[in-house]
């Protein structure tokens, strides 16, 4: 340990960008043992480690870095698996440089430990040497329902499965894992990771209900009757526009029709929905990690040109660093301080945006720097498909009220500090709960949604 001089950070290693925009196969490689054993070793084990601090999920970094360091795989495995519901898919798609890699106290000198990798090469390696995630063979009687099978459901599941409580998870999708299935491109998860979790928690016992609406299919009523608890993980899924002139023309698409039909596309599934970008000059309005998976999927997809437009500048980007140096290698071209004022149309079809130009203010007592419109700055930036990647806010269906669920202003499930609803019975967690957020802070939320429920039914 503490080679962090003799070792320098080193990242994943990246698939050549020729090959890589030929299809949507992960980016990143999973380090071989060598390298995740080096940078493990690099570790300071230091006696209040940030990076836990800084992980949603709490998990003992330095304590598997040291097993993997030390050459012990098997119980490097066991404790990653023990805090977190899916350590090898959190590792890919987690923004590190936020969370665990920003916190690591070798960050601002010899730089962070490639933690996420490390995460991740310990349990593809366990897998391939044939260990699998332990769940409990002593059932309990308490039965829990589960509706929405994302990050928040999945985590949920894994914890109660671990103690042996009956689960059955409700779906509308006809796949499983939420915006890890249809939201995040394969070029960053696999979908094959997802579904093996899913088949993992099958095997265990859990009842997948898929095609399976809440509110529509099923009653939540019913499920009341049914179940002695139940958890709700359903996301934040209605997306927002701009609020602008024409904005609905028919070639102004939400990012999620365009991610969804590519990834549906690329599943096999038959779906007429599907937008073709091909030869066509792409806009996409934002600047989070949405934004970037649609820049990146449409050049994937053969647009003649890819633009991303960003009201603030580039320091102030919302979505995980890394993304953006991958997007501007795959020929994303971003324009910053930017803001649309008018979506011109012909007819019903849209031709480009007219936008204005902003600056940054200067920050104020908190650090924040509002953006300023320039006015009369007007130009235009032509296009043959926009589209709209603004962020996403809950839905609130009509069922909760059915629960007697309290929701917030903006549609967001209200919780106590054990996550409870106003219906003592129900629980809710994730982007339903705190507003479209990650993966691993919904699976924080169900991972300790499903630890008060189990106080509870104990
Ligand atoms: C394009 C995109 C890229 C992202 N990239 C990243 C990333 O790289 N890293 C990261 O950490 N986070 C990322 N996120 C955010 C992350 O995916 C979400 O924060 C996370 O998936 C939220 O998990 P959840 O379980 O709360 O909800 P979701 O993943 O949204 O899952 C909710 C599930 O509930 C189902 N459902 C809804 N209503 C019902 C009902 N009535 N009955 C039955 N089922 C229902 C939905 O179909 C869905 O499957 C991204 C989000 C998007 C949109
Ligand atoms: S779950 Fe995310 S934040 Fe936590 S250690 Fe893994 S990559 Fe880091």
């Amino acid at each position: 340990m503490l080679n962090f001089t003799k070792f320098e950070r080193i990242s994943p290693e990246k698939r050549d960008v020729l090959h890589r925009l030929k299809d949507y196969d992960e980016v990143y490689k999973v380090f071989g043992d060598s390298r995740a054993k080096e940078q493990s070793d690099r570790c300071m084990q230091c006696g209040d480690p940030y990076c836990h601090t800084g992980c949603p999920l709490g998990n003992f970094i330095p304590a598997w870095l040291k097993q993997t360091a030390t050459k012990n795989p098997d119980l490097a495995f066991a404790l990653s698996n023990e805090t977190s519901p899916f350590p090898e898919i959190l590792g890919r798609i987690c923004p590190q440089d936020s969370l665990c890699e920003g916190a690591c106290s070798l960050n601002t000198g010899h730089g962070a430990i490639a933690i996420g990798a490390v995460e991740t090469h310990v349990s593809e390696d366990a897998f391939a040497r044939g260990l699998k995630p332990k769940f409990s063979n002593n059932k309990k009687d308490g039965k829990i329902a589960i509706i929405g099978s994302g990050p928040a459901g999945i985590s949920a599941a894994t914890f109660l499965l671990r103690k042996g409580y009956q689960v059955e998870m409700f779906e509308r999708a006809d796949r499983a894992g939420g915006l890890m299935m249809y939201g995040i491109p394969g070029f960053k998860l696999d979908k094959s990771t997802v579904d093996r979790r899913m088949n993992w928690l099958i095997e265990a016992g859990m009842k997948l209900h898929l095609n399976c609406e809440i509110g529509k299919d099923k009653s939540a009523k019913d499920l009341e009757n049914e179940f002695d608890s139940i958890f709700i993980g359903i996301g934040a899924t209605a997306s927002r526009y701009a609020g602008i002139e024409g904005e609905k023309s028919s070639n102004v698409h939400l990012a999620m029709n365009l991610l969804t039909g590519i990834q549906k596309k690329n599943l096999g599934n038959k779906n007429s929905d599907f937008i073709d970008v091909k030869n066509k000059k792409v806009l996409v309005i934002g600047g989070g990690d949405t934004a970037m998976d649609c820049v990146r999927s449409s050049v994937r997809e053969g647009a003649s040109s890819v633009k991303c437009l960003y009201r603030r500048n580039e320091a102030n980007m919302p979505g995980s660093k890394k993304e953006v140096v991958n997007a501007k290698e795959e020929g994303v071209e971003f324009v910053f301080n930017v803001s649309p004022k008018v979506i011109k149309t012909e007819g019903n079809i849209a031709t480009g945006v007219e936008l204005l130009t902003t600056s940054m203010s200067e920050p104020d007592d908190s650090g924040r720097q509002k953006v300023v419109i320039n006015e009369g700055s007007e130009y235009f930036e032509e296009a043959d498909i926009i589209i709209m990647a603004l962020g996403f806010t809950p839905e609130a269906p009509a069922f909760l009220k059915e629960l007697n669920v309290e929701t917030n202003s903006w549609g967001g499930i209200e919780i106590s500090k054990t996550f409870q609803t106003s219906n003592n019975k129900v629980y809710a967690g994730g982007d339903c709960e705190r507003g479209a957020h990650l993966a691993v802070t919904a699976a924080a939320d169900g991972r300790d949604a499903a630890r008060a429920i189990m106080q509870i039914l104990a």
